[in-house]
């Protein structure tokens, strides 16, 4: 069965998450792919990858990215975190972080443990 990976990325970061994936295309074609509304969307249009995705963060994206880990239906996530904005939706950001601490799921905040993260699939 297909692992499968969530991907997420605050404004100010979601080039830097889609030119990522543009650069790790090959490998994340290999998986099923989830992402928030606005993220996948950008990722999609730069790399053509198939993902499915999901309502955007704030309206309940990350909250269902975070179903997805309690269900055991996420393998890994990247989440490329803006450190220096409030973010009204705080709470869910912080949930799914919990979600994915508790499960044990393979978690990158940014470029270096994505690269980190995706070389253990
Ligand atoms: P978005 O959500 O991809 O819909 O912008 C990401 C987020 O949680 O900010």
């Amino acid at each position: 069965m297909k692992k499968s990976i969530g991907l997420v990325a605050h404004d100010d970061k979601k080039e830097l998450l889609a030119q990522w994936c543009a650069n790790h295309r090959e490998k994340l074609a290999e998986f099923d792919l989830y992402a928030t509304g606005t993220t996948g969307a950008h990722i999609v249009e730069e790399t053509e990858l198939s993902i499915t995705l999901l309502k955007s963060g704030p309206l309940g994206g990350d909250a269902q990215l975070g179903a997805m880990i309690v269900e055991n239906k996420l393998d890994g996530l990247i989440f490329f975190i803006d450190a220096l904005t409030a973010m009204p939706h705080d709470v869910d950001v912080k949930a799914l972080i919990r979600l994915a601490t508790l499960y044990d799921v393979p978690f990158a905040c940014n470029r270096s443990t994505a690269n980190a993260v995706l070389g253990l699939f």
